[in-house]
């Protein structure tokens, strides 16, 4: 970072801090060669990008609903907000990076699937389950029951201990 009075490439800084509820980084900076002092500003990219919804809407992206997403996924789950949100970045850096105007949601969706699933499994699980709504993910349906806990036991209330040959009532509808 130059320095606006003199030019001199070496400045240095000497408090930062987070301004905007985190969304920027206030830098004080000194010059190492004239002693002026600035302030700089680091704030995050604005992902700007048309999602495509399966109905085939077009909305822009809006990085408080896949938060919003996130956090209920990982209600009551220990998970640190400050890992929910480093998460995040690294979701809107990959949308960025692929350069794209318009995403399908599918790709979203995924993208959060995937961190998710680094970070709680139960969490991926319940995005998972809520994100099948939008239809087309019978894959992750297939993951939910490998997930399900076994609540019902091998042998079922089928077939009893009985021989058979007690002869009370026919096996046909009792009404
Ligand atoms: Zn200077």
């Amino acid at each position: 970072m130059r320095c606006p009075y003199c030019g001199n490439p070496r400045t240095k800084v000497i408090d930062s801090r987070g301004v905007d509820e985190g969304a920027a980084i206030r830098r004080r900076r000194r010059c190492e060669s004239c002693g002026q002092r600035f302030t700089t500003f680091e704030r995050r990219e604005k992902v700007q990008v048309t999602i495509i919804k399966r109905d085939g809407r077009a909305v822009p992206y809006d990085r408080m609903k896949i938060a919003s997403g996130m956090f209920k996924a990982c209600n009551k789950l220990d998970v640190p907000a400050e890992v929910i949100e480093k998460a995040l970045d690294e979701i809107e850096e990959a949308i960025m990076r692929r350069g794209e105007k318009e995403l399908p949601v599918s790709v979203v969706g995924e993208l959060v699937m995937d961190k998710l699933r680094q970070i709680d499994e139960v969490a991926y699980v319940r995005f998972a389950s809520v994100y099948k709504r939008f239809g087309n993910v019978s894959e992750f349906g297939k993951e939910l029951d490998v997930l399900k806990p076994d609540e019902e036991d091998a042998s079922g209330p089928g077939s009893g201990p009985g021989d058979g040959l007690a002869g009370k009532g026919s096996p046909g509808a009792p009404g």
